[in-house]
């Protein structure tokens, strides 16, 4: 259950709750919505009330609710906001715009070299054209990245993975967009996707794990992304396994991710005699590399265990000791990787388990499937999810947000 407007500035938050919650699960009676807010149905009630006389939402005919009375659910006007998600990766922006309920309305794929020292210039000039390319009134940008990233509100960050340092992605992109931008950590950002759109309806303690080029992982407790004390939690891939492995980009050796990430892979391949196995800095043409080492697999018993098994071993291991720390309801598998989960399974599923404390050793895993825009999606909910912001972590960019919502400053009075 989300969480929210029960804290320091309910006047300000409810409103944009309200909206948040309508957007991303379609209709919803005003009892509901006041059980996943945790306010009187007399307090929704009343802003929901201003609301329809905004013009935001509107009450649609009666149904019979759970309790045999009649209700009539609330849902959100469609033309109320458009939000846009960029994942940034080495090779390309992919961009979408969505509607509030997550629907994908347009997508975009850019061109995009973050070595180079103009790089978030030319990001900002043709995210500038594709902004120009969307019907309806922007709520706001999510940029997703892979790497570490300082908050949501300022948006420096680092990813030595696709070469950018220090990178002052929310300043360049605000000033030049004019729309509230938050930036957040790629993994974070699907945690964020799963918080909205999809997990987060049922639990409210959970991992979202990534396996494919990187290894990565999203912290949600309580119904809040664990960030931790600089932006850098849930580095799952840099947990050190064996005491001398493969270098990995941020120089330890011997990590799960420069194990088992898809370079680690590839040369896990390499070493039992695929030989042809060769990997690129691009990663389409080595996810093709992986699909074709699946097929083989597949028809080879001793080669998948080889491999596929031993990387799901150590996942599991890992995997087993993170939900032995932070003992989550649940964890969520997803990534680029996630294809050949068939062949991950079996040493996942027996290291995870035997590895768990006896207390949490039924804890469930689900396993997604995947496509590039789920990235992108993520990162669009980030600034679906500012409504819901009960720390403050979205900052200014957040009050914007609302603010274009219009519900910041008159309802409830305040401010
Ligand atoms: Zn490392």
């Amino acid at each position: 259950m989300i969480k929210t407007a029960a804290g320091a500035r309910p006047s300000d938050l409810l409103p944009a709750s309200i909206l948040g919650l309508l957007g991303s699960r379609g209709l919803m009676t005003r009892a509901e919505l006041a059980t996943a807010l945790r306010v009187s149905p007399a307090t929704i009630t009343q802003v929901s009330k201003d609301l329809m006389a905004r013009g935001m939402v509107l009450e649609l005919g009666q149904i019979a609710s759970a309790g045999g009375r009649p209700a009539r659910p609330l849902a959100l006007v469609s033309s109320a906001g458009r939000i846009i998600g960029v994942k940034v990766t080495a090779t390309h922006l992919a961009v979408i715009a969505a509607a509030l309920d997550g629907e994908i309305l347009k997508t975009w794929t850019l061109p995009f070299e973050p070595g180079r020292p103009e790089a978030l210039d030319t990001a900002a000039r043709t995210l500038v054209r594709v902004l120009g390319e969307v019907d309806g009134q922007v709520l706001g940008v999510g940029v997703a990245i892979p790497g570490v990233v300082d908050s949501l509100e300022s948006g420096v960050a680092d990813s030595p993975t696709i070469g950018l340092h220090n990178a002052q992605v929310g300043a360049v992109l605000r000033q030049r967009l004019g729309v509230p931008v938050l930036v957040e950590n790629d993994v974070n950002a699907l945690a964020v996707a799963e918080q909205v759109y999809g997990v987060g309806r049922e639990y409210s303690t959970y991992l979202v794990v990534t396996i494919g080029r990187g290894i990565g992982c999203g912290i949600v407790i309580d119904g809040q992304v664990y960030r931790g004390a600089t932006g850098g939690a849930g580095e799952i891939g840099h947990i050190p396994m064996v005491a001398d492995g493969p270098p990995c980009p941020y120089g330890h050796s011997g990590c799960l991710e420069s194990l088992i990430g898809m370079p680690g892979l590839l040369s896990k391949a390499a070493a039992l005699g695929q030989n042809n196995t060769v990997e690129s800095r691009d990663l389409d043409s080595d996810i093709a590399t992986i699909r074709r080492l699946a097929n083989l697999a597949r028809s080879n018993k001793s080669f998948a265990e080889g491999l596929f098994g031993w990387a799901g071993q150590l996942l599991g291991g890992a995997l087993a000791g993170a939900v032995n720390l932070l003992n989550p309801e649940v964890v969520v598998i997803l990534g680029e990787g996630s294809e050949q989960w068939d062949l991950w399974e079996p040493g996942f599923e027996v290291e995870f388990r035997a590895k768990l404390l006896a207390s949490r050793r039924s804890i469930p895993y689900l396993v997604e499937g995947w496509d590039e825009d789920k990235w992108a999606l993520g990162a669009a909910a980030l600034v679906l999810s500012s409504s819901f912001d009960r720390d403050g972590s979205t900052g200014y960019q957040g009050e914007m947000v609302r603010e274009r919502l219009g519900i910041a400053s008159s309802i409830g009075g305040k401010r």
